[in-house]
C-alpha cells in the first residue's frame, strides 16, 4: 500500500480504535486494502475517507461512480493505457486534464500521460473499485449498444414477430448490457417507462432514481418482449399486469435474482426490475428460517376458521415479515382478508389494507371496529397496544374470525399476561389463543467465505450454560458438533463475514393444560415451563440449532436473545 491509512484514520479520530484495529487485522489477513474494509463495514463513509486521504496528499478526491464520463474525454487516454496505469480521465478544462488515479503519487504515469496527451495533468485520488467501474465505461456504452440495436431492428421492421424480436442477438445483448450496468452501479431497481415520445430507462441507486438513457419509442416493444421471455411472462398479454422473476449471470457479481413487475399504462407497458440482494428473504416460511416442524405447525393452525395468532418481539425483529408471509399463505381468493396497519408496509393484491391515522383519531381500535363490519374471514391488526384493541381482537377471534397480530413481549409465553394486563378476559384469551411466535433476527454467515473451524469449547460451555431448561441443555450438549463455521469476510460480504439475515423462533402452541393455566392466571414462568414440557423449543435453542447448522454464530445468537 502506498499510504498509511491506519495512522491517518487513527489520528483523525473518526473510527473507534477497536473497530479500526479489527479492520486492520482483517485487511492483513485477507491481503486487501484497509480502506475497502473500513468502507465495506461502514466504519467510515467513502467520501469522508477519500477526502481525508486526498487532503493529506494535497490533492482532491473524485467519486467516479457519481459521474458519467463523456466519450470524447475518455478517449483522450486509450483503454489499454488506462487499464495498465489504473487511471481514468474524467474532465478536460483549459488545457488541463483531470485524471482519476489509484495512486496519485505515481509521477512517472503523470509524466507519461502528459506526454501522450499534450495536456497538463491534474491528479485526483480515486479508489480502486471506482477505477474498475470507470474502466467499464470504455466498453461500448449502453447508448451505443442500443443505437446498434435500433439500426438492426429497423431493418427487419414490419416482418418480425415479438418472439423473434425478443430473441434477436442485439436485443439480447442490449438487455444484458442494461442488467450488467445496473449491477456495476449497485442499483436496486431498473425502471423502464414508456413516455409519449420515448422510452426512459432509470436506475435507483442509493435510494434515488437516476435517468440512465432515453431511447426511441419504437424500441420499447423489443425490450419489454425480451424481459418477458426472461421471466417467462405471457408475451402477447399487454393489457393486464404481470409479475415474474428470473436470474441473471453477471460478470461483476455472480448470479443476481431479479423480480419483474409489468404494468400496462396508457403509453405502453411499464417494467420495473428489482435486483434482489442475495439472501433477501422471499415470501415463504422456510426462507424466513422456520424449521420444517414449525412450518407444519403454522400451516395447520392457519387452516382454523377462527382464533388468535400473535407474533412477539421488539421492533425490527421481523414480526411484520412473518405476518405478511402468513397472510400470503392465506390469500387464496376464497376468503376475505382485511388488515388495519400502521404503516401499510407491503401492498398485497386482493387484501383490503387500511392505514391507521392518529391525527383524525382513526386508531387500531377504530379501524378494527369498521373493518369487522365488512364481513372479513381473516383480520390482521398491526399491533395490539391498548385495552380497546385487545378487547375487540379477542372478541373477533371468539366470533368466527381468524385474527393475526403482534405484541411487544420478550418471549412467547409473556404474551398471555400481557393480554390480560391490557384487560382481555382470561377466559377469552384461553378460548381464542392458538399460537404465539416470539422471534429475533440474526445475521447469516456469508456463504462465500465461511469455513469450518474446530468448535471453541469455551463457547460451547457458555452456550450450554445460557440455556436454562434442563431438557434443552441436555439436547444441546448432544448436538454441538466438533466443527462450526466462521467467516473472515470477503469482497462479497463487504468484509463483514455476514450476508443476509434469518429468524430465530419460539413457537408456543396452546393445549388443554395451558388453557387451564391461563384460566388460573398463572405466571408467565409457569406457563413457559408447561410449554417446554410439552415440547416447545426456546428461541435460544433455535439459535443454537442454527449455529450447529453453520447458518450463524454463537455471538449473533447471544446478542439478540439477551436483551
Ligand atoms: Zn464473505
Amino acid at each position: 500500500m502506498f499510504f498509511d491509512i491506519y495512522n491517518l484514520v487513527r489520528s483523525a479520530n473518526l473510527t473507534p480504535e477497536k473497530d479500526l484495529d479489527d479492520a486492520q487485522k482483517t485487511a492483513v489477513h485477507l491481503a486487501v486494502p484497509l480502506h475497502d474494509v473500513l468502507i465495506g463495514r461502514r466504519l467510515i463513509a467513502k467520501d469522508v475517507l477519500g477526502n481525508l486521504m486526498a487532503k493529506s496528499m494535497g490533492i482532491e478526491y473524485i467519486d467516479l461512480k457519481r459521474i458519467m464520463v463523456p466519450k470524447e474525454i475518455l478517449t483522450l487516454v486509450k483503454e489499454e493505457l488506462a487499464r495498465e496505469r489504473r487511471v481514468i480521465p474524467f474532465a478536460h478544462e483549459g488545457g488541463a486534464l483531470r485524471l482519476a488515479m489509484q495512486d496519485p503519487k505515481d509521477l512517472e504515469t503523470i509524466n507519461f500521460i502528459r506526454k501522450v496527451t499534450g495536456l497538463t495533468v491534474i491528479p485526483f485520488l480515486a479508489f480502486e473499485r471506482d477505477i474498475k467501474f470507470g474502466l467499464h465505461q470504455y466498453k461500448s456504452s449502453l447508448a451505443d449498444t442500443f443505437t446498434k440495436l435500433l439500426e438492426q431492428a429497423k431493418k427487419r421492421h414490419g416482418h418480425v414477430t415479438l418472439q423473434e424480436l425478443a430473441e434477436d442477438v442485439s436485443v439480447v445483448e442490449a438487455v444484458n448490457q442494461m442488467l450488467e450496468y445496473s449491477v456495476i452501479q449497485e442499483a436496486s431497481d431498473i425502471h423502464i417507462e414508456a413516455l409519449p415520445d420515448l422510452v426512459l430507462v432509470r436506475y435507483r441507486i442509493d435510494g434515488v432514481l437516476h435517468d440512465m438513457i432515453s431511447l426511441p419509442k419504437d424500441l420499447h416493444a423489443a425490450i419489454v418482449a425480451r424481459i418477458k421471455i426472461l421471466s417467462t411472462l405471457k408475451l402477447d398479454e399487454s393489457r393486464l399486469p404481470q409479475d415474474g422473476r428470473f436470474k441473471f449471470e453477471s460478470e461483476e457479481r455472480d448470479v443476481v435474482s431479479l423480480r419483474v413487475s409489468v404494468l400496462p399504462t396508457v403509453e405502453g407497458e411499464k417494467v420495473v426490475l428489482r435486483l434482489l440482494e442475495s439472501g433477501e428473504p422471499e415470501f415463504s416460511l422456510e426462507n424466513l428460517g422456520y424449521d420444517s416442524a414449525s412450518v407444519v405447525t403454522i400451516k395447520r393452525i392457519l387452516t382454523r376458521p377462527h382464533g388468535l395468532i400473535l407474533l412477539t418481539g421488539p421492533t425490527g425483529s421481523g414480526k411484520t415479515t412473518s405476518l405478511y408471509t402468513m397472510l400470503n399463505l392465506l390469500n387464496t381468493g376464497e376468503v376475505n382478508i382485511s388488515t388495519v396497519e400502521d404503516p401499510v408496509e407491503n401492498h398485497i393484491r386482493r387484501i383490503n389494507q387500511t392505514q391507521v391515522n392518529p391525527q383524525i383519531n382513526f386508531s387500531f381500535a377504530e379501524g378494527l371496529r369498521s373493518l369487522l363490519r365488512q364481513d372479513p374471514d381473516i383480520v390482521m391488526v398491526g399491533e395490539i397496544r391498548d385495552a380497546d384493541t385487545a378487547g375487540i381482537s379477542t372478541n373477533a377471534a371468539m366470533t368466527g374470525h381468524l385474527v393475526l397480530s403482534t405484541l411487544h413481549t420478550n418471549d412467547a409465553s409473556g404474551a398471555i399476561p400481557r393480554l390480560i394486563d391490557l384487560g382481555a378476559e382470561p377466559f377469552l384469551v384461553a378460548s381464542t389463543l392458538e399460537l404465539v411466535i416470539a422471534q429475533r433476527l440474526v445475521r447469516k454467515l456469508c456463504t462465500h467465505c465461511s469455513v469450518s473451524k474446530a468448535t471453541d469449547p469455551n463457547v460451547v460451555n457458555y452456550l450450554v450454560a445460557s440455556v436454562s431448561e434442563p431438557a434443552e441443555k441436555e439436547l444441546l450438549a448432544k448436538i454441538i458438533p466438533a466443527e462450526t463455521r466462521v467467516a473472515p469476510g470477503c469482497n462479497f460480504c463487504n468484509y463483514s463475514g455476514f450476508s443476509g439475515r434469518t429468524g430465530l423462533y419460539e413457537l408456543f402452541t396452546i393445549n388443554d393444560e395451558i388453557r387451564q393455566l391461563i384460566l388460573d392466571r398463572s405466571t408467565a414462568k409457569k406457563i413457559k415451563d408447561a410449554a417446554i414440557r410439552n415440547g416447545m423449543h426456546t428461541m435460544l435453542f433455535d439459535g443454537a440449532a442454527k449455529v450447529v447448522a453453520g447458518v450463524t454464530t454463537v455471538e449473533e445468537v447471544l446478542r439478540v436473545t439477551f436483551d
